[in-house]
């Protein structure tokens, strides 16, 4: 769908939209690790994009995850976290995963 100035989107048609292109930067991690299934992901996600039905089954459709963040942050046992994502990056940037690595690349 192109988006002009006036648009009007017709009701329904989200998914027809893989709003995943538009992510820059990080995504979603579901560690499955402490997650209790309450759920709030899932409400809390703008895109309607995370499934889960039980303890540690959660995950995000990536096709339609915009790398808001909310998910992560209304995690009441912490289990998203939100990661850089390289591939969503132009092929020249560097990314750093950690404080150390950027200071031995910085003092190299
Ligand atoms: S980062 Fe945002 S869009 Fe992506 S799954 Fe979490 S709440 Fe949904
Ligand atoms: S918000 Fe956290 S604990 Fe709740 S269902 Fe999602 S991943 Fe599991």
């Amino acid at each position: 769908m192109k988006i002009t100035v006036g648009m009007v989107a017709r009701p329904s048609t989200s998914w027809a939209n893989k709003t995943g292109s538009w992510r820059v930067g990080t995504r979603p991690r579901f560690l499955q690790d402490k997650c209790n299934a309450c759920d709030l992901c899932a409400l809390s996600c703008p895109e309607g994009c995370v499934f889960g039905e039980a303890r540690n089954d959660y995950h995000a459709d990536l096709d339609f995850c915009k790398g808001c963040g909310n998910c992560a942050e209304v995690c009441p046992v912490n289990d998203i976290e939100m990661v850089p994502e390289e591939k969503s990056l132009p092929q020249d940037w560097i990314v750093f995963t950690d404080e150390q690595e950027f200071k031995s690349m910085s003092t190299a």
